[in-house]
């Protein structure tokens, strides 16, 4: 995205419509702002696609991803990837906003085995699920080796600091360029945005949850100024192993939300039963109704 296209949708930043997902603001504050996209901005089809209840899903493999941000990364400017699942596409559908952004990445992946069922459903079936995690670890090896710098930003202290630890244990030749934990409000973004600009960093990982990642990283890839931005969810949690992931056969059959939801249902239970059912029948209509268009 080009940085005048980001400048004008952060411009929306005073139309407050609800807030955002960052830490709790203390009483007696108004909520924060979110950015309503008022400007339609142009799709960027860096690589073939399956339209996925109106979200344009790449279809590569994990290498392949891998390879096109490694071009994205060579090519100049600043560049952007969200990963999609089920309860993200559904959120899409109905905050236009958030749809904008994954619309405006340079690439959208399936994080979820239901956006590769999904896409089978459709008649048009993704090659590999590409989740958020594994291509955020990818990153990293592929960054130790080229000497690129990386800075992780969101989760919770223990958590950014013990996927620092880790990573750069596995990676001894890794340049981090600087951390910083996920809980801050949104007036003070813009000081978050230009300490990883001044930290020169080339990559940023963006653990804050979502929409609050990808709204972030939208607004403040051009300050940050670094070359590439992916929002990765929980990952720092997983990575820094004070959250388990799924054991690997249930991550093969698609059942990496069950783990999940089992682990944290009160705050889960919504997201994945509500949002999966909302998301089947978001895709049943697509195959009767035929693609809305992204
Ligand atoms: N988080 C954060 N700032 C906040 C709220 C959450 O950095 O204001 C972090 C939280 O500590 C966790 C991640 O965001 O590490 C959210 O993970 P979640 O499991 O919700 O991500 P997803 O399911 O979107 O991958």
């Amino acid at each position: 995205m080009s940085k005048a296209a980001e400048e004008q949708r952060c411009r929306g930043a005073e139309e407050i419509e609800s807030s955002i997902a960052f830490a709790p603001l203390p009483p007696g504050t108004s909520a924060p702002p979110l950015y309503r996209s008022s400007v339609p901005l142009p799709i960027c089809p860096s690589a073939p696609a399956v339209n996925v209840a109106g979200v344009p899903v790449a279809n590569l493999t994990e290498d392949e991803a891998l390879a096109l941000v490694d071009k994205l990364i060579t090519q100049g400017g600043s560049h952007y990837v969200a990963v999609v699942n089920a309860a993200k596409i559904v959120a899409a559908n109905r905050d236009e906003r958030l749809k904008q952004i994954l619309l405006d990445a340079d690439l959208v992946t399936a994080d979820g085995m239901s956006v590769v069922w999904a896409s089978r459903v459709l008649g048009q079936p993704l090659k590999q699920r590409v989740t958020g995690i594994d291509l955020f670890q990818r990153l990293v090896e592929h960054a130790a080796r080229r000497g690129l710098s990386v800075y992780f930003l969101g989760a919770r202290e223990e958590s950014v600091r013990g996927t620092v630890a880790r990573l750069t244990a596995r990676n001894p030749d890794l340049r981090v360029a600087g951390y910083r934990n996920g809980y801050f409000t949104p007036s003070e973004s813009d000081a978050v945005a230009d300490a990883i600009k001044q930290s020169s960093a080339d990559l940023l990982f963006v653990a804050m949850g979502s929409p609050a990642q990808e709204n972030w990283i939208a607004c403040n890839l051009a300050r940050a100024g670094v070359r590439f931005a992916l929002g990765v969810g929980g990952s720092f949690d997983h990575v820094s192993g004070l959250a388990r992931r799924a054991p690997k056969w249930m991550q093969r059959l698609g059942l990496e939300w069950l783990h999940r939801l089992i682990r944290e249902p009160t705050r889960l239970w919504r997201r994945y039963l509500v949002g999966n059912l909302a998301f089947m029948w978001l895709v049943a209509k697509q195959v009767v109704l035929g693609p809305r268009q992204p």
